[in-house]
């Protein structure tokens, strides 16, 4: 009910109201004890029902108005409600969808150029577009509704030293260099050879040379820091009450921009002698494939930090010596996607995490948003509508400056509250606490994981808009997908820049038959399609080719179901895309894969492989090898440190097997092997065994002590080939070049055409992987 009543109120007055309405609904009692005990009297429950009829009435209705479906067929009162939920959403979606095109409509021009803006700076522009105009033939100036621009923002990818990897492949963490190491990267991360007889995109590249020197698939995929986290365990300090420490006017604060390498380097420097630090993220996703994260704001007790993650990106890594140290506690406030953009960006990772959110889960306060945390604990009244500013703006403006520092300049006290709330909570027992410390770990042990394309995602998309297609329709649909993925991930732009979901239905459903009637589904109309109509023209064509089925709702909602399983099967297993692989219309098991053999001149290829639209591939380009450079020094430091730090934990374990050994010996000396001893459940163990073995294994420590250096190589990165990084090879290289037009592969798998997309092409075009180019 809280739910259905937030979204009806959303729907219709708007921010204030939702706001009330957040409120009401959060006095409302709580399900479970306080809920059935109010239900319990005879008033209340009527007085519910009746409301809640009221507002699925009212629901209904408007969800007709907007023309979304809004009859829930099952009658049944549980499912009923879940099929009623995702009404709701679907609904919110196309409504807010619409709102967008609305505003769109309102700006006049492209809205992706024209972000939101604080007040002042830049001078407003104003648009008057057919439904702006506040009153009838009142065209002047103040009348007219106002929208504040921004100059047009470049694109912050033009400047990106890497190239972006948008490639229908899995992703592989970035990470090459493991500080705070206490197992070792995998070898195929430090010495990255990749095969120069293969003319394959890198990251198959880097697959191939796997399964040749026979390592594990999944190291490679693997959360990098999977096994710190797996044996981190709370510090007893973390568990006990705070003083809470107050944190300083926002106004007393040093605070500092860093947007360069110098800076980034002080500031590790200063991070690595912490304790805690405060982190937040903010990011932008309408203008780019994957998305990017535009600026990290840190917070110590004394000052705040924003550093310019546009700027820094590929150095940004070297904040993993304070982000992985276990001594120092991160603290997010809902890290989820944090975590996610972390590695998919920077190749950072998180060791020590506190989520407050996760905190004011637990607490069950009334709401867990940053908002909430901030008046409850700080009486600060935060400004959220620059959330969805856009992040990519430079220089950035100051209101948008305090904005983002206030989302980690409170963060700290409000980790000092949490803790000290949680034990109070639970009567000083840590147990509440130590939750919220398990939770915290889990969400840093998340793997981004890159949207796949498959030729079944899209009737992922198709179910969810619940409206039943014919044949040539559902083709369309299809095709246009399809379409779209390729070429958002080509130009680096979202689905939803390339062209808006709505606008693909209204195609598919209409299926014009010229390129006008295209453009007319559209308004506006997104550029790529302006510039591709008439592609997209031929694929509407060839839909319409398709004969005309109609798709009985009952059992295309029965086989979308069964396709849609098919589908997420397949998405799972490009977590690790070699333990499936597609033989034509079956899914195979890697064992069947001739891939591991490098004589071959043909092999399959992976699903998430076949369409490989980009030439992108991310060889780091800059030289962070360069020996004078800072970044030499702290890799150099990690390599020490990580060295170091397994020596310790060597000895230590020696030490305690030899006193426990010693023990043990001393023991059955004592008693001269008699049977009391089985008693001792501490040496029972050793007991048995025969004293001169003892002996000899007692030796043995000293042997490997000598030559503590030979069990570490691992860690010795000066051994990997950090060439390869350095971009030295860029000129003759031998990567993946989908323009070139002397390969063969191209015209067969990239230029198929107008007709129809290469990676949709369908079963016929299959053959394509056994004529990978040979060199
Ligand atoms: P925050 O954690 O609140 O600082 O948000 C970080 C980033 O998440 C923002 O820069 C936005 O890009 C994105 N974001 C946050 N809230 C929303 C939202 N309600 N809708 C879409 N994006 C959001
Ligand atoms: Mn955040
Ligand atoms: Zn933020």
């Amino acid at each position: 009910v809280r739910l259905l009543f937030i979204n009806h109120f959303r729907n219709i007055y708007g921010l204030g109201a939702v706001l009330s309405a957040t409120k009401a609904s959060a006095g409302l009692p709580q399900a479970g004890d306080e809920y059935d005990f109010y239900r319990s009297f005879p008033g209340f429950q009527e007085f519910c029902e009746s409301q809640g009829d009221g507002l699925l009435h009212c629901m209904s209705q408007i969800m007709q108005h907007h023309g979304c479906r809004s009859h829930v067929r099952d009658q049944n009162k549980l499912t009923g409600l879940e099929e009623r939920f995702d009404l709701v959403v679907d609904s919110n979606d196309v409504i807010l969808e619409r709102a967008g095109i609305l505003l769109d409509e309102a700006d006049g021009v492209n809205r992706n150029q024209q972000p939101v803006m604080p007040a002042g700076f830049q001078p407003p522009k104003i648009v008057v577009s057919s439904w702006n105009r506040k009153g009838p033939g009142s065209g002047s100036r103040s009348e007219t509704f106002r929208l504040l621009h921004a100059k047009n923002v470049t694109r912050p990818q033009l400047k990106f030293k890497e190239r972006i990897d948008n490639s229908n492949t899995p992703f592989i963490p970035k990470i090459f260099i493991k500080p705070n190491a206490r197992k070792p990267l995998p070898a195929c991360k430090t010495s990255r050879e990749r095969p120069e007889d293969l003319d394959v995109p890198a990251a198959l590249a880097d697959l191939i040379h796997q399964q040749r020197t026979q390592e594990h698939v999944d190291d490679m995929f693997a959360h990098p820091y999977q096994y710190e986290l797996d044996h981190l365990s709370t510090q007893e300090k973390l568990l006990s009450k705070p003083e809470p420490q107050m944190y300083k006017p926002m106004a007393e604060t040093k605070f500092s921009f860093i947007d360069s390498l110098e800076d980034l380097v002080a500031l590790n420097e200063k991070l690595c002698k912490l304790s805690e630090f405060a982190v937040d993220l903010e990011h932008h996703s309408y203008r780019s494939f994957l998305g990017l994260t535009c600026l990290m704001q840190i917070s110590t007790r004394e000052e705040d930090f924003i550093i310019d993650t546009l700027e820094l990106r590929s150095e940004m890594y070297i904040l993993n010596e304070a982000f992985t140290d276990p001594s120092i506690v991160k603290v997010f406030h809902g890290a989820d996607s944090d975590i996610e953009w972390l590695q998919r960006d920077f190749g950072l990772y998180v060791v020590n995490l506190f989520d407050t959110h996760q905190a004011s889960r637990a607490l069950n306060l009334a709401r867990h948003s940053l908002d909430h945390l901030l008046k409850h604990f700080c009486s600060v009244d935060s400004d959220k509508r620059y959330q969805l500013a856009d992040w990519r703006i430079r220089p950035l403006p100051d209101e948008m400056v305090q904005y983002a520092r206030t989302d980690t300049h409170y963060l700290l006290y409000i980790y000092d509250c949490v803790k000290v709330q949680l034990l109070d909570f639970n009567h000083s027992q840590p147990g509440l606490l130590q939750s919220v410390w398990n939770k915290s770990k889990d969400i840093s042990l998340k793997k981004y994981v890159k949207p796949i394309y498959t030729e079944e995602s899209y009737l992922e998309l198709q179910r969810k808009q619940k409206k039943s297609l014919n044949t040539q329709q559902l083709t369309a649909f299809r095709l246009l997908f399809a379409w779209r993925d390729k070429l958002a991930r080509q130009e680096d732009e979202s689905t939803g820049f390339v062209l808006p979901t709505h606008m693909m239905n209204k195609i598919s459903e209409e299926l014009p038959k010229e390129p006008q009637g295209i453009i007319a589904c559209c308004n506006p109309v997104p550029p790529l399609v302006r510039q591709q109509v008439n592609e997209l023209h031929l694929l509407v064509q060839q839909a319409r080719e398709m004969p005309l089925l109609k798709v009985e709702t009952k059992d295309a909602q029965k086989s979308l179901s069964v396709a849609q399983m098919k589908a997420r099967q397949i998405t799972e297993s490009f977590q690790n895309p070699f333990r499936m692989v597609r033989h034509d219309q079956r899914l195979t098991l890697i064992s069947d894969c001739i891939l591991c053999t490098p004589t071959q001149s043909h092999f399959c290829v992976p699903l998430g492989f076949q369409y490989l639209p980009s030439k992108d591939v991310h060889v780091n380009k800059n030289a962070k090898f360069d020996p004078s450079s800072k970044i030499f020094e702290i890799s150099k430091r990690w390599k020490l440190q990580s060295i170091e730090q397994q020596q310790k934990e060597m000895e230590a374990k020696k030490k305690a097997k030899e006193e426990a050994k010693e023990q043990a010996r001393k023991e059955s000396a004592k008693s001269g092997g008699k049977k009391r001893e089985r008693v001792d459940g501490e040496v029972g163990e050793l007991t048995p065994k025969p004293s001169k073995k003892l002996m000899k294994s007692a030796e043995k420590p000293q042997k490997t002590e000598a030559t503590p250096q030979e069990s570490f190589k691992p860690f010795d990165y000066s051994q990997s080939d950090l060439k390869v990084f350095a971009g030295t090879k860029s000129k003759d290289s031998t990567q993946f070049d989908p323009n070139r037009q002397d390969e063969g592969f191209k015209k067969k798998v990239f230029a198929s055409g107008n007709r129809s997309m290469s990676f949709l092409a369908g079963k016929s075009d299959r053959g394509f992987r056994h004529n990978w180019p040979k060199r």
